[in-house]
């Protein structure tokens, strides 16, 4: 018999857990939520981890043999601490292994943009759309900018940890200066900060990604214009250059910039243009499965 798939989904302000009954089945036995209250440093997280566990266990009656955890950041496979998390706290802590002590069990951990792209593939719009996909990549495009890839049904982390990390490739020095140090990512002009910050250099005006999207639809304010052009346009170009390297069956788009429609429309044209290729075969697909991907695809680690 199948062992129900335990996930938790370690985010900034919430840490979130699920219980699926099996890689057929994603309805949850329990799903559950506690506050990460992360300003209270590493250690404490961890406590919030396992009081979550003891809950889920109380409230299901069941025992977890393995849990998958979906995280910020990445798991360095070489130094085996975390890196790249913006909730710094976990940076440059063993988290798997201080887990492992605290839970007494095995974990398997991914970054959240990886659980995004294995929670679509297997019970998402890419099972929908494209279920003979092999090589799906998954993009993440919100407050920052990160993607996924998954391969034969499973994440492809990489050597170092950091295969799909396409968020800080570089794109254009007009984004300017990112919080990783180097200028012009991807993430400097694609994510939603980035799309405010253009729209305020334009007018002066602090705006929401919403009123910026909002005025773009009314059609009477060039700035908000301007600016979802130069989306459309920078998408083509940076996720052409993934397709020439990975040319994936299927790329999903989540996140608050990837509701923006525009981008499956002119965004898709801009690729055409920057691809190598006389025409885009793969398609790109909205998420079907929204808030759950996370806890979602951290379950699935353990499948
Ligand atoms: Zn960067």
């Amino acid at each position: 018999m199948n062992k129900p798939l335990w996930g938790i989904d370690l985010g900034g302000t919430k840490i979130e857990g699920a219980i699926l009954p099996s890689l057929d089945n994603p309805v949850p036995l329990l799903r559950t939520r506690i506050d990460t209250e992360g300003a209270k440093g590493y250690e404490h997280i961890v406590g919030q981890v396992h009081k979550l566990v003891q809950m889920m266990m109380q409230q299901s009656g069941l025992t977890p043999q393995q849990i998958g955890f979906g995280t910020p950041g990445v798991l360095d496979p070489l130094l085996l601490t975390m890196k790249n998390c913006n909730s710094t706290a976990l940076n440059g802590r063993p988290l798997k292994k201080d887990l492992e002590e605290k839970l007494q069990l095995p974990v398997s951990l991914a970054n959240d943009a990886n659980c995004f792209a294995l929670a679509e593939t297997h019970w998402g719009i890419v099972k929908e759309k494209t279920p003979d996909a092999r090589v799906v990549f998954g993009i993440i495009m919100g407050t920052g900018v990160g993607g996924g890839i998954v391969f034969n049904g499973q994440v492809w982390n990489g050597k170092q940890g950091i295969a799909g990390v396409w968020g800080h490739n570089f794109l254009d020095a007009s984004g300017g200066p990112c919080y990783c140090g180097k200028n012009g990512c991807v993430e400097t002009v694609l994510s939603g900060p980035a799309l405010q910050r253009y729209y305020e250099q334009l007018t002066g005006t602090k705006f929401s990604l919403k009123e910026i999207v909002s005025h773009f639809r009314q059609g009477d304010d060039n700035a908000a214009l301007e600016t979802i052009n130069r989306l459309n346009n920078f998408f083509g170009k940076a996720v052409s250059a993934v397709i020439n390297l990975l040319d994936p069956d299927v790329i999903v788009v989540g996140g608050g910039v990837g509701n923006i429609d525009t981008i499956y429309t002119a965004g898709l044209e801009s690729v055409k243009q920057h691809i190598f290729n006389n025409r885009v075969d793969v398609p790109i697909l909205k998420p079907s499965l929204g808030d759950s991907a996370g806890v979602f695809g951290a379950a699935a680690l353990v499948a």
